[in-house]
């Protein structure tokens, strides 16, 4: 069955662009008339897709009182009230699956198998999953309340699933948000927006500002209870920064530099297979990207021969086109960085095998081999499709490399033994560890890093808890006089 989007899909969203031209932000249940804009554009092409408006403070400031006036109406709709909400935002979402797909490809660059079987698809079993969160989070946690108005910023490498990640919880938890989208991709935070509108979520529990840097610096500034950002390590230090000592919850999901470990015993078809999830997914523009390949020195050439040639075999190419493996890179100042990144490594002595940008926002896959461990490529998160490659004896060895950063977001090891996997598995310090597979998600799995990866978890009942309040202490009655 060929469920991929058409012509027609493609053309749907070329309407729905075209109608609107330019978008304002969402607040308090309404689109506002669009200010001073910015274009965002379909990287593959460098059309303009539509023009945004650029938020301000005050565009902060009225998102952040219409969702503080309708948190209290919000949190006394009860879980099941909520629950239904939440539903109705899942089963939309679905609906709306091809166009959100292809509205997502245009404007990410990232190719359409992967919005479309994965990116959307997981963004309604988000909302599915914290539906049941509203309804059983008061006998899952007793006594625990909403912590009112949540600022959230998001990155612009998985849209919309960054925005049901924030999201689904803090409504779950009874919270009312303001989120803001990356600059390079917020329209798919626009349509959700009409979503939020057209299944009658009430007016400010929503609100979507679109807007660069200097809007998520507004949202950090204002009056809210909790901010949640996803992003590069730098802003997240910043943030820290400024709001220490203000009392505001903070989560924060920041970089990685994840290993992907295969051990003598592993099944090399199927960590190859791995490593094209791992690095070559959505152009390595992924957190948890296994960007750090460590291969056991015994079975290192032959595992590297099967990877050149199923690198050989991925196709670079249109984004909407269905057969198309690495897309484009979202934007010409991120080709540019990743390119940088990898001149410093061959500089520094590394050998890149394949990697070569193209015209435009393509960059072919690759790697770099040869690579010393204070290599620049070794140490700095690339977030492009340039994987390193080194090799270790032992097992211990193995397990000290991929210690050997100042993240700690995820990785994979492969082994066709359980317990050589879980032992080393056991002993690395990141938050997710794949056992034969990457880069596997699930709205019930709790999501997050140690170290420079941030702190706070988002999925599961961890990322429920760090939406909620802790309980008030019961106050102590005074014992009558006797
Ligand atoms: P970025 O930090 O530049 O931007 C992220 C978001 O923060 C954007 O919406 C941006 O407008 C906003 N922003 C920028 N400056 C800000 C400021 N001073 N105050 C408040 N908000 C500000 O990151 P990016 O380049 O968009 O994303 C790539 C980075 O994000 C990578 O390092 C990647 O590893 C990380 N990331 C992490 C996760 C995770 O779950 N851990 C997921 C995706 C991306």
């Amino acid at each position: 069955m060929d469920y991929g989007p058409s012509v027609e899909d493609s053309a749907a969203v070329r309407d729905w662009l075209a109608a609107r031209g330019s978008f304002g932000h969402f607040i308090d249940g309404a689109f506002t008339e669009a200010g001073r804009t910015f274009a965002t554009r379909d990287p593959s092409t460098g059309e303009t897709l539509a023009q945004v408006s650029q938020g301000g403070d005050d565009d902060v400031a009225r998102a952040v009182r219409a969702a503080r006036k309708a948190q209290p109406k919000w949190e006394r709709l009860g879980g099941t009230g909520r629950a239904r909400y939440l539903y109705a935002l899942a089963r939309h979402v679905q609906k709306r699956e091809r166009f959100l797909s292809v509205l997502e490809t245009l404007d990410n660059g990232k190719p359409i198998r992967e919005s479309r079987d994965i990116d959307i698809p997981l963004v309604a079993r988000h909302f599915y999953h914290h539906a049941g969160w509203a309804e059983l989070r008061d006998s899952a946690f007793p006594g625990h309340g909403p912590l009112g108005v949540c600022g959230q910023i998001i990155p612009w490498n998985f849209p919309l699933l960054m925005l049901a990640w924030k999201i689904a919880p803090a409504l779950a938890a009874g919270n009312t948000v303001v989120l803001k989208p990356a600059e390079y991709t917020p329209l798919t935070a626009l349509a959700f927006a009409e979503i939020c509108a057209e299944i009658g979520l009430p007016a400010g529990v929503v609100n979507i500002v679109t807007g660069d840097g200097a809007t998520g610096a507004a949202l950090v500034a204002a009056e809210v209870d909790k901010i949640a950002f996803t992003g590069s390590t730098e802003v997240g230090r910043d943030i820290a920064g400024r709001l220490a000592g203000r009392g505001t919850r903070l989560t924060l999901e920041l970089g990685g530099k994840s290993h992907f470990v295969v051990m003598p015993d592993a099944d090399l078809d199927a960590a190859v297979e791995g490593v094209v999830d791992s690095i070559w997914f959505n152009p390595g523009q992924v957190c948890c990207a296994g960007s750090r390949i460590l291969v056991a020195e015994a079975v290192a050439d032959r595992f590297e021969d099967l990877l050149r040639a199923r690198m050989a075999r991925l196709r670079v190419g249109a984004p909407l086109d269905k057969s198309t493996d690495i897309g484009a890179i979202v934007d010409p100042v991120q080709k540019d960085r990743i390119l940088s990144i990898c001149r410093a490594a061959t500089d520094a002595g590394a050998e890149l095998v394949g990697g070569q940008p193209g015209e435009g926002c393509f960059i072919a896959p690759g790697y770099l081999r040869n690579i010393a461990p204070a290599n620049p490529g070794m140490e700095q998160e690339i977030f492009g499709p340039i994987a390193t490659l080194s090799t270790f004896r032992t097992a211990d060895e193995a397990v000290e490399l991929a210690n050997n950063t100042r993240y700690g977001l995820a990785g994979s090891v492969w082994s066709e033994s359980a317990a050589i996997a879980t032992d080393i598995a056991a002993r690395i310090r990141a938050g997710v560890i794949w056992i034969n597979c990457a880069n596997v998600f699930d709205a019930a799995a709790p999501f997050g890093g140690y170290r420079e990866s941030g702190f706070g978890r988002e999925g599961g009942r961890a990322g429920m808890r760090d939406y909620l309040a802790a309980p008030q202490p019961r106050p102590v009655k005074e014992k009558p006089a006797q």
